[in-house]
């Protein structure tokens, strides 16, 4: 028998939750984002999920490929663009649309002779300051771009900084609309934070390319967790429904008198006659070690709560109050019954971190 630890992917989450975005955006070209193994759902779950996608987008050309072994024919994006000559061989191949973002990158782009041409999006910084060019030499790239005959089409495309703050889209696509204007190509601007502002950003700042929809490029909302920290904003507020539930069971119990310690360093003391459960979960399949005492874990759909320190492979839950748990008890450390975020907050982490880092050795059961 494997160690009872699983993550369970559940693709009509995933459908549902593509749904919801073609709700918030009416219109626009859905990039279904899974770069990070489908943020940790698997890619070929994901591709199976996000069939209704326009596009998938990722960072790594590797799985770019392997999307295309698996049969996806759609578009496909690299959201970092190209790191060599040989990216761009593989990309033309492979039919992938590619990011250009800095000048080295469409130096190498247009010095390359390719077999086919690339569709590309021109990726401008507007206050992230980390990928993409100032978006006031829009005109001069452009001019660079749009002759070399290996491009195919150009999208204009930027990454927002705080869309998951009220008005935090509002200056960069005042500044990207400025340095944009009158240009006849399509955009990318929405992350799924963006996703749920869409209607004020098409309102604000209709797409200048007629017969161009703008795209949307969200990730973490089509796995089901929130992109926003504030806790009024819950994936079920929002619509979402959680794609991975992580679950494993007790292998273990321990009866502890008062004054007992629990796991390395004594990391927990009991106050009374109390029980301890261990699950295997630990630091090496994704758990967050962060985890203070008090995190949330559900035992047999009972909630209790993380005592002591979190380990490689285990960690140990207060059984006091729930007599009836024992070895083999069904445990979910985050999924259907307890959102994500609410583990990321107590472990002061975001969804996102704790979703793409479950481990390779978590087996993933796609249903
Ligand atoms: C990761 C990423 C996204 C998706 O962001 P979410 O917050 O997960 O929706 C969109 N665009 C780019 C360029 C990204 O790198």
């Amino acid at each position: 028998m494997p160690r009872p630890i699983v993550a369970s992917i559940d693709r009509s989450a995933l459908a549902h939750n593509l749904d919801r975005v073609r709700e918030l955006a009416p219109g626009a070209f859905v990039w279904a984002v899974v770069k990070a193994d489908a943020y940790g759902h698997g890619i070929a779950a994901a591709a199976q999920g996000f069939a209704a996608a326009d596009g998938l987008a990722l960072i790594e050309i590797g799985n770019a490929i392997r999307l295309r072994e698996l049969g996806w024919k759609k578009p496909i994006l690299l959201l970092e663009g190209c790191f060599s000559a040989l990216d761009w061989h593989a990309a033309a191949e492979h039919r992938l649309n590619c990011v250009i973002h800095c000048d080295e990158q469409l130096s190498e782009f247009i010095a390359t002779p390719l077999a086919r041409r690339v569709d590309v999006h021109l990726k401008f910084n507007t206050g992230m300051n980390r990928l993409g060019f100032l978006p006031e030499h829009a005109r001069e790239l452009l001019e660079r771009l749009a002759p070399y005959e290996g491009v195919g089409s150009i999208t204009l495309m930027t990454h927002f900084a705080c869309a998951d703050e009220p008005g935090g889209i509002d200056e960069p696509l005042r500044r990207f609309q400025e340095a944009t204007r009158g240009l006849p190509y399509a955009r990318s601007l929405a992350n799924s934070a963006a996703c749920f502002d869409f209607t004020h950003l098409a309102a604000a700042a209709p797409s200048p390319a007629v017969g161009h929809p703008d795209s949307v490029r969200p990730g973490i909302m089509l796995y089901g967790a929130t992109p926003f920290t504030h806790a009024s904003r819950s994936a079920a507020s929002l619509g979402l429904a959680p794609a991975m539930t992580l679950r494993s069971a007790i292998i273990g119990v321990q009866p502890l008198e008062p004054g007992a310690r629990v796991g390395y360093g004594g990391g927990y003391t009991a106050t009374r006659r109390e029980r301890v459960g261990v699950v295997a979960c630990g630091y090496a399949d994704g758990y967050p070690r962060h985890a203070p005492s008090g995190t949330p874990v559900l035992v047999d759909g009972q909630r209790t709560r993380l005592v002591g320190r979190v380990s490689m492979d285990k960690i140990t839950v207060d059984l006091t109050e729930l007599p009836h748990a024992q070895v083999g008890t069904a445990v979910e450390l985050w999924g259907k019954r307890l959102a994500v975020d609410e583990v990321a907050n107590a472990a002061g982490t975001i969804g996102y971190e704790l979703l793409t880092a479950v481990a390779a050795r978590v087996p993933r059961d796609v249903v």
